[in-house]
């Protein structure tokens, strides 16, 4: 059966999926990245991950992968195929749609940045479907955008579009990783509402999910820290859609699955904001956490359009 390797790799795991011709997932497996053991090591992790999903084809789809795509962190030049930068994986410059094609027998292999590929996933298949101008924004360890325009998505001249998560929202907040301070990564990420909680709660092994609990059971000291949050939130996303005028604006990531805990305040506060601008839809996104793996199948079965059509 004519199928494409689509693997998603993350700071701490990979997902993996063979899918057909009709977006079939016809084959799912994970794998840890184990980023502690460098970046060369956790390349070859992919690489041999890769291998091992075009063999499980020959073996029970009868025929080895047509073409492949992978989705990965950082900053990523698509078009050339290279991991210019990932903090959390140690690369620089690495070729890795080079490397992936060579392992593969020479198939073609996109390269997509993680964001931006679930993104390309939640505006064909997930809640971005039938809207023309959607704003993807997952809310997890840091926060980054996908900019939906008419079925594709922007990635900038450098490959640096939708880095909303870098918008200073405060001024005199927390200093950023990225060498600004009051980004609103440092303030409405999960990872920022994890440290928050932890400290106001009292208990270092609280996250994010234990503050929205802890709102929804009315907990003043994590109303506080959530409202807080919220707001940051609010201020960064209405700096988007004072930009992007989209039609729908699809809040993902690990912050999201505390569903209308999060939305309700939060469609409130962009409401309170704007002042001309137009209300986006403010929706959940659809794919949770499959959405890079959906999404890197749809950018190798593009590949192959792009090359029939060429
Ligand atoms: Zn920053």
């Amino acid at each position: 059966m004519r199928h494409v390797i689509a693997l998603d790799v993350g700071g701490t795991g990979m997902k993996a999926a063979l899918v057909g011709t009709d977006g079939a997932l016809l084959y799912e497996a994970r794998r840890a990245t184990d980023r502690e053991r460098g970046p060369d090591a956790i390349v070859e992790t992919i690489l041999g991950f890769a291998a091992d999903l075009r063999a499980y084809g020959v073996e029970h789809l009868g025929e080895s992968a047509v073409a492949a795509g992978v989705a990965v962190p950082g900053i990523v030049d698509a078009e050339r195929g290279i991991a210019l930068y990932a903090a959390n994986l140690g690369w620089r410059d690495l070729p890795l749609r080079d490397l992936l094609a060579a392992r593969l027998g020479g198939v073609p292999v996109a390269l997509g940045h993680d964001v931006r590929t679930g993104g390309l996933a939640e505006g064909r298949i997930g809640a971005g479907r039938g809207s023309d101008r959607f704003f993807f924004v997952p809310l997890g360890t840091g926060i980054a955008g996908a900019i939906g325009i008419d079925g594709t998505i922007e990635a900038g001249a450098h490959g640096y579009a939708g880095e909303i998560g870098h918008v200073v929202v405060r001024p005199d907040g927390p200093v950023c990783g990225c060498g600004q301070t009051g980004c609103m990564e440092t303030l409405a990420s999960a990872a920022a509402v994890t440290r928050a909680w932890a400290a106001a709660s009292g208990d270092p092994e609280a996250d994010a999910a234990d503050c929205a609990k802890a709102v929804a059971s009315g907990d003043p000291r994590a109303l506080a820290v959530w409202a807080d949050a919220v707001d940051a939130l609010a201020a960064g996303l209405v700096t988007a859609l004072t930009l992007l005028d989209p039609r729908r604006l699809i809040i993902g990531g690990g912050l999201a699955e505390a569903g209308e805990t999060l939305f309700t305040p939060l469609r409130a506060a962009v409401e309170e904001r704007v002042t001309f601008q137009k209300l986006p839809e403010i929706v959940p996104a659809a794919l949770g956490d499959t959405a890079g793996c959906l999404g890197a199948g749809l950018l190798a079965w593009d590949l192959l359009s792009t090359e029939v059509s060429a």
